[in-house]
C-alpha cells in the first residue's frame, strides 16, 4: 500500500479548481486552510469563495451501522483561534505592520491592529479588508490614502 501524503496547498498559493461562476477551471487563492483537510479558497477571476477539500480515502472498518435516521446536522462554528494558528504558522508575523486605514493591504499581509492585535488579511477588496484576529474574523477599511 503506498502512503497518501495529501497536503493543502499553502495559503496564498494558487490551484486550478473549477468556477462554478465562471462555468471554467479557474486559478484559486489559497485564503486560508480552515481544517487539516480544507481550505477556503477564492476565484482569481470572478473573487467566488468555496471550500476545496483534500480528496480522503474513506476506509470502511467496522461498520457502525448508522442506518434509520441518525442524520445529525452538526453546524459547527469556526474555531477562530486554530485559524488564526494555522495562518500564523502559514504567513508568520515576520512582516508585522501596523494598522493603518491609509495603507493598502494586499491578501496575507499581517497587520497589528490596536484593539484587535495581530490579524491576518484574508480577503482584499478595494476599500476594506477582512482580517482573521484570534477572536474572529472582521473587516477594516484601507487603501484611504
Ligand atoms: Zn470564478
Amino acid at each position: 500500500m503506498s502512503e497518501n501524503t495529501n497536503e493543502l496547498p499553502a495559503v496564498a498559493r494558487n490551484i486550478n479548481l473549477a468556477c462554478k461562476k465562471c462555468g471554467v477551471d479557474r486559478y484559486f487563492v489559497v485564503v486560508a486552510h480552515t481544517t487539516a483537510t480544507s481550505a477556503k479558497v477564492k476565484c482569481e477571476v470572478c473573487g467566488a469563495q468555496k471550500t476545496y477539500k483534500l480528496p480522503t480515502e474513506k476506509k470502511a472498518k467496522s461498520s457502525t451501522g448508522a442506518k434509520g435516521g441518525a442524520r445529525k446536522a452538526a453546524t459547527k462554528k469556526p474555531d477562530h483561534s486554530a485559524l488564526w494558528n494555522e495562518l500564523k504558522t502559514q504567513i508568520g508575523t515576520e512582516n508585522l505592520v501596523s494598522y493603518n486605514m491609509k495603507t493598502k493591504y494586499p491578501m496575507a499581509a499581517v497587520i497589528e491592529h490596536p484593539k484587535f492585535g495581530i490579524g491576518f488579511v484574508t480577503n482584499s477588496f478595494h476599500d476594506k479588508i477582512e482580517v482573521a484576529f484570534l477572536e474572529g474574523g472582521r473587516y477594516l477599511v484601507h487603501n484611504r490614502g
